[in-house]
Formats: C-alpha cells, structure tokens, sequence
C-alpha cells in the first residue's frame, strides 16, 4: 500500500508558541526525544530538576509505550495479563477511568486497531477496508479488562491490547509537574508534542500565553492564544498525523471505537484546558471522536476541565467558564467566529 506519512514530530512540537516575559530571569531549558515525540522543558528550577525530568520521561515511556517491545504494556499485550510496577499499573487503571467517564469514546483497549493502522509508521501503515476495521472493534472495549489492585494485575480480555498513546503524554506532564513542584520549581512549563502544562506563573507574575495551533496551518501557525497557569491545555485534530491513500484520502489518527475508522466528527480541533493534564488528554482524544454537541456536553458536565472547540463549518465553541478562566484572544484574519 503506497500510504505516504505526513506526520511532522518536530513540527508538533513547535505548534504552541510561547511569548516570553521581557527581563526574566534565565530559564533552563531541555529538549528531548521521548514518548514517540520531542519533549521540551523550560523550568525556573535548578539543573538537576531539569534532568530528573528528563529522566522522569524516558521511565514513563519506556513502561507506557506499547511500540517498545520492551515496555511494560507491551509484555502485557503479548501475554494478555501481567503484574506491572506501580508505574504502569497506575496509568492503566486511570486510563481506564478516563474510558468510563467519556462513555468510551477514549478507549485504550483499541491496541489491535491502532496496531493494524499504525498510521504514525509510513512503511507499515495500512488503510483498513471498513468491514476489517468493524470486525476489529469486537477487540475494543474498556470494560472487558480486570484490575487486581492488590497484586497490581491487569488482565485484558480476549484477543484485546492496549494503547495508551491518547492519554500517555498528559499523564506524563502530570507526573512531570508533581515532580517540578517537589523540587522547588517555582514557574515553567513542559511541551510534549503540543501538550502544554504550565507549572505556577511566569516570573513577573503575569500567566503563561499558550498558543491554540490552527488545523488548516503551519505548526507555528495559531489561531488564539489564552493565559494559562497551574494547568495543561491539550489539543487533539486531524492534521497531527494521518496518512493519505491512492485516491487522496485523508485517514487520521484519532479512531472511534465504534467502527474502528478514524473518527468522522463535526470537529478541526478540541482543545481541553485542565489542572489535570491525563484528564485534559483523554478528552481532547474523546472529545474529537463525540464531536462538538455530545464533545461539549461531556465537558460542561465534567469539574475541572475546559474546551476551545473548533468546528469544520468554521464556528468556534467555547464551554461557559473558558472565556473567564483563560481570556482568549483570536487572530484576526482566520475564516473561523465565534
Ligand atoms: P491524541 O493525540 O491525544 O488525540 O491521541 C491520539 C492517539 O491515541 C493515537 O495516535 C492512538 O494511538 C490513540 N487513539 C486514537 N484514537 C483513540 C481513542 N478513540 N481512544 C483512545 N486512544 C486513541
Ligand atoms: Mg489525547
């Protein structure tokens, strides 16, 4: 199959930008390559935060990464249950509370799909006839696996792996800020592929500026920006990373898990803004997949979590408390209103 990958690591990266404070102290500054993407940190904190960091992302990949063979979850779907560490238990058992809270519509049991696509791998990435993808979601469904807390046993159903990928980076920014905290960071953020999270204020006390990529533009091209501090602002789209099949076709990453087909909503973009950066990830993932009336429902019924939706019809959606919470501004000149 002569699918084309068109997926830009280093470009997702760079699809928020940052207006810096004028006359701040120096940052310290890393970035890296980790969990499928380049990680850059930017802390007010001292060097050896800044490598504990970097560390604490290369242990989180290499337990949550199903594509490492190596990695815990990996050994998990090859033997279809095992007893993890602390580590990747606690991310398997959240992530399958993400599941239940969207309804589903985060599923990290898609494994097989995500596994059978692997659009992120332009060699080996295949465009799945519609029945084969239907036939697949029998695999797919959160609440066939079993927890053993006390043995730290996970369990999957029949013939089911996992994917952790739709949550795997907010749960790491997570882990990432609590670690910053307990060193003595005072202000700074981590960009894992175009996942934000914002540790405190900027020094001069002013809230960090966050940019919202625009779908139909460059990775450094934005369409608003909103003031950010103590919390990750996610954005799921299309334009991440897709492939593209003989006839043109575009097929993205996100999949619902009810056809096992990259996900046809209403939707160019979900942003989530939340002090809970897992939650903030599953539901941008979610979110894109409900599309933007049952997408809005879930969120303006979930504490704790905001959304900057943008719609293909050009319409931008706000949940009732994103304008007071995070003051956007839009660029002028977009085909996008409110
Ligand atoms: P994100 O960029 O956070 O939206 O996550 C997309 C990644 O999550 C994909 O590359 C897949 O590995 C995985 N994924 C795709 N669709 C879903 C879904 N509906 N639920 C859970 N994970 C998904
Ligand atoms: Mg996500």
């Amino acid at each position: 199959m002569a699918a084309r990958c068109l997926a830009l690591m280093a470009a997702l990266a760079a699809s928020l930008l940052f207006l810096a404070g004028c006359g701040a102290p120096a940052a310290l500054e890393s970035n890296t390559y980790s969990m499928g993407t380049v990680c850059s940190q930017h802390i007010y904190g001292s060097q050896t935060a800044l490598s504990g960091g970097t560390a604490l992302l290369e242990e989180l990949d290499s337990a949550l990464a199903w594509r490492n063979t190596e990695s815990e979850i990996a050994q998990l779907n090859q033997a279809g249950t095992a007893a993890l560490s602390p580590t990747a238990y606690a991310a398997v058992k959240r992530a399958l509370e993400l599941a239940e809270s969207t309804g589903g519509a985060f599923d990290p049991t898609l494994g097989v799909l995500t596994r059978e696509w692997n659009i992120s791998d332009a060699d080996t990435a295949r465009i799945l006839t519609r029945q084969e993808a239907a036939a697949l979601t029998r695999y797919v469904d959160y609440r066939a696996v079993t927890l053993d807390d006390a043995n730290r046993t996970v369990t999957l159903g029949q013939g089911q792996a996992l994917d952790l990928g739709g949550m795997a980076k907010g749960y790491a920014s997570d882990a990432l800020a609590a670690y910053y905290r307990e060193s003595g960071v005072s202000s700074g953020f981590v960009n894992l592929g175009g996942n934000v999270t914002v540790v405190g204020k900027r020094p001069d006390g002013a809230a960090y500026t966050v940019g919202v990529r625009d779908p139909a533009g460059s990775a450094s091209d934005l369409f608003a920006t909103v003031q950010v501090q103590d919390a990750s602002v996610v954005i799921s789209g299309a334009y991440e990373r897709y492939i593209e099949g003989p006839d043109g076709a575009v097929y993205h990453h996100i999949l619902d898990p009810s056809t096992g087909y990259p996900a046809e909503s209403d939707l160019l973009s979900s942003c989530i803004i939340s002090a809970d950066a897992a939650l903030a990830d599953a539901f941008s993932t979610a979110v894109f997949v409900l599309g933007s009336e049952a997408g809005m429902a879930l969120v303006e019924r979930t504490e704790g979590a905001e959304c900057l939706l943008l719609r293909k019809d050009g319409r931008i959606l706000m949940s009732a408390q994103f304008e007071a919470l995070y003051a956007p501004t839009f660029v002028e000149g977009k085909p996008y209103a409110r």
